[in-house]
């Protein structure tokens, strides 16, 4: 092809806005959407959207059945907003039990990750939608995520981080979503041995390779290297700078390859997805098969983590007959979804007390405590100078004293950005209020003309993913009806990636709720605490920095159970959290985020007609600092050391020989098994195992296979089956190839040493069934 034949092919290789590639030189529009938890649209308040099981309950569900039925409901959704592309699933691993996106991803574990993401994509893709792996690899926390650089060794990218994308590729995943941060010192977005030598030449990906939103960090090293598109658009790094190259007598013959490889991916994937036949119109579907298996999913991933006894029968089930004291910050709705990117607009979501009202009991409603994560903006008439170090500046008006900026974004000011912002405040009435303030680097706030805080920018915290300080609080006298002048003086200063400051009000004032509730718990027959996180506690862009239940909700949970002996707890969250009061209630469920049959799904679970299914995707730790990460994240923002190798999540703790609260794989149900004694047929590599429902009721067990070599534990397989109460199953677990190999510096090979298989209901329960043959 001739350079000017290549020069128009360009502007393909840019988005034209923020989810649309251009309708150029032949090729339609492609429309893209986030994922993963349901399908967003082009508009964050455009035609609301189904809400599905987050990506960790979908992780529980251990049913790659259901989970494609669940990719099939999301092709539906993406085709109701005309999306060509789903930008799903996030399949980085759950590394730390503090990564603020843990409740996107699947699970702590590969090769469940794997098993997991390709039901997935096959039900997404099914219905004509492509999928967008992300974030390939090593987006596994939020910590400096724009610039931090993975150090992790090819044995650990190969056994564990890059497991899921390759299973993703080999199952036809039809784009990729390159992550922001970099491996080894290069932009994963411009690595060459990443996007080409390993993600084409070895796995034979023949799809789309697309930046995270701005994170095409270059125009000419991010195309060779094998990104074929930069996303959002209009373009940063390509456009004039590519076509300018293609006359390059270095490097025009290069580039002028790399565009025409990658006009041709973005041509196959527009006749793939249809993208020339398709409407722009956007409508909310949700529609009843929909709505069934968000349901279904829901309490197939929810964990009953423990059920005692209470007067002589297990605390859960509950009868609906009987009076509940539904308690917890959020327990009115509960929370559907975690923050960031994943986050739709829930059409009719079904709330937590309407569901259990609905389903018979007689139910009081308490808060219990609040949990906000920070205060909200304080807002007023605000004037902003935002000015660099080379002294340009800009004006901004503001209501809400807040701002934040990106290094990369392009506003004509360069580096080192700082801000003096001023205007007034008014309060309706007189009193003590809290001012709070959060900010990347040094920064003072003035009220009336006395500093009230000043942060020197050395503390580093959990804001501004990670690159801000704490939320400082003071407490300042303001007065009614009248202007109260502020000051923000925010200096220019380096930053590795982001500046920006809050500022948060809020009336002083201290009310116990949890009084009140341990009230309305005593008196009724059973109290159902709905505790957990939310979209400010689980995000993209931040990690927590502890296990522990934000705000009041330990003591709350403490106090309820001291007064009520049938105490369930349901933990609403994405991720892990500590447990002190474990040993005093009487049931703990881990719902996730389930999506928004939240309610129904609390309701078939807690009454019985659904038993919760779900086996934890991750390890829940005793706490933070007995975690496979723990001596090495966050880190310092520069460089994230993957130190623990290949001992991820279950691997670790048996390695270290590490009791954790729960294992991987854990999860009770409402009836009973026995399992006779397992076999293996080594040359076939089958575990099979005979599984009876000793109960009385219907039941799912999930029969879970590891292996025990050289490399120490790991779970290979799993299956899971429904049993009739006094039925027995032949239940047959295959164990692949890849569980008994090892990467050695010029590729797979098997292990050397035995490679015994092993069989039970969790990572810490397992028994030997033999030893693979070649071992
Ligand atoms: C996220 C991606 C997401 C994209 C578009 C980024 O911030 O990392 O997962 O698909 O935004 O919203």
């Amino acid at each position: 092809m001739s350079e000017t034949d290549l020069s128009h092919l360009v502007s393909a290789l840019s988005g034209a806005d923020i989810w649309h590639t251009p309708a150029v030189a032949g090729l339609p529009a492609i429309r893209m959407s986030d994922g993963p938890a349901g399908v967003r649209g082009t508009d964050w308040a455009g035609p609301a959207s189904a809400s599905f099981p987050c990506g960790a309950s979908l992780g529980a569900t251990f049913d790659p059945d259901l989970v494609r039925q669940v990719g099939e409901a999301l092709g539906r959704e993406a085709r109701s907003k005309n999306a060509h592309v789903l930008l799903a699933p996030t399949v980085n691993l759950q590394r730390t039990p503090v990564g603020g996106r843990n409740f996107e991803c699947f699970s702590e574990d590969p090769t469940h990750t794997a098993a997991i993401a390709v039901a997935y994509i096959d039900g997404v893709q099914s219905r004509g939608v492509a999928c967008c792996v992300k974030h390939l690899v090593c987006n596994d926390a939020e910590f400096a995520r724009f610039e931090v650089s993975v150090e992790v060794s090819e044995r650990a990218l190969r056994e564990v981080y890059l497991v899921p994308f390759e299973a993703a590729v080999r199952a036809g995943v039809r784009a990729v979503m390159a992550a922001y941060n970099r491996l080894g010192g290069t932009f994963c977005s411009e690595h060459e041995w990443l996007l080409t030598t390993v993600l084409r030449d070895e796995w034979g990906f023949d799809g789309v390779v697309i930046s995270d939103w701005y994170g095409t960090r270059s125009g000419i090293p991010s195309l060779v290297a094998g990104c074929d598109l930069e996303m959002p658009g209009p373009t940063r790094h390509r456009g004039d700078a590519i076509v300018a190259a293609l006359d390059d007598p270095e490097l025009g013959e290069r580039v002028g390859d790399a565009v025409a490889a990658s006009f041709g991916h973005l041509r196959r994937l527009a006749e793939w997805t249809g993208a020339a036949e398709t409407d722009t119109d956007e409508i909310t579907d949700n529609d009843a098969a929909t709505r069934a298996v968000i349901r279904r999913a829901g309490a197939a991933g929810a964990v009953l983590l423990t059920n005692d006894s209470v007067a002589g029968s297990p605390a859960l089930p509950i009868s609906p007959t009987v009076s509940m004291a539904l308690i917890g910050p959020y327990a009115e709705h509960g929370r559907v979804q975690g923050g960031g990117s994943a986050r739709v607009t829930p059409a009719d979501p079904v709330g937590a007390l309407e569901a259990l009202r609905e389903r018979g009991y007689e139910v009081t409603h308490r808060v219990g405590c609040r949990i906000p994560r920070y205060l909200p903006f304080m807002t007023g008439d605000f004037e902003a100078v935002f000015t660099d170090e080379h002294a340009n500046s800009t004006t901004r008006r503001m209501r809400r004293l807040q701002f934040v900026r990106e290094s990369f974004h392009d506003d004509g000011l360069l580096g080192q950005i700082g801000a003096s912002i001023t205007g007034t405040l008014r309060v309706d009435a007189a009193g003590d209020y809290r001012v709070a303030m959060r900010a990347v680097g040094p920064v003072r706030l003035s009220i009336d003309g006395n500093v009230v805080v000043e942060l020197d920018g050395a503390d580093r915290g959990g804001s501004f993913f990670g690159f801000g300080s704490d939320e400082v609080i003071v407490v300042v006298p303001l007065e009614a009806d009248r202007d109260h002048r502020v000051e923000v003086e925010y200096p220019p200063a380096p930053s590795p990636g982001l500046r920006g400051v809050m500022v948060g009000l809020a009336p002083d004032t201290d009310e116990d709720l949890v009084p009140d509730a341990v009230a309305a718990a005593a008196a009724a027959d059973c109290a159902v605490l709905l505790v957990g996180t939310d979209d400010e506690w689980e995000t993209e862009g931040e990690d927590r920095t502890s296990l522990s239940l934000p705000g009041d909700q330990d003591r709350l949970i403490k106090a309820v159970a001291a007064v009520n002996e049938r105490t369930v707890v349901v933990i609403n969250a994405g991720s892990p959290v500590a447990m002190p009061w474990l040993d005093s209630v009487a049931a703990v469920v881990q719902l996730w985020f389930p999506g928004g049959e939240l309610g129904h799904v609390l309701a078939d679970v807690l009454s019985g007609d659904v038993e919760p299914s779900g086996r934890l995707p991750i390890t829940f730790p005793r706490s933070l600092e007995v975690t496979p990460a723990a001596a090495f994240h966050p880190g310092d923002g520069v460089v994230a050391n993957y130190g623990e190798d290949v001992a991820v999540g279950h691997r670790w703790y048996d390695r270290e020989g590490q009791d954790p609260l729960f294992w991987f794989g854990h999860g009770l149900g409402y009836t009973e098994f026995s399992w006779a004694a397992a076999s293996l047929d080594p040359e076939q590599a089958l575990v099979g195992v005979e599984v009876t429902n000793t109960g009385s009721r219907l039941g799912h067990e999930v029969v879970q296979v590891y292996v025990r070599g050289p490399f120490g534990l790991r779970f290979a397989a799993s299956r899971k089956v429904a049993i009739m109460p006094g039925e027995t199953q032949t239940v047959q677990v295959e164990v692949p190839e890849r569980a008994a190999m090892v990467w050695a510096d010029d590729g797979w090979e098997r292990a050397r040493g035995p490679v015994d298989v092993l069989i039970g209901t969790h990572a810490g329960a397992l028994d030997a069934v033999g030893t693979l043959i070649n071992g």
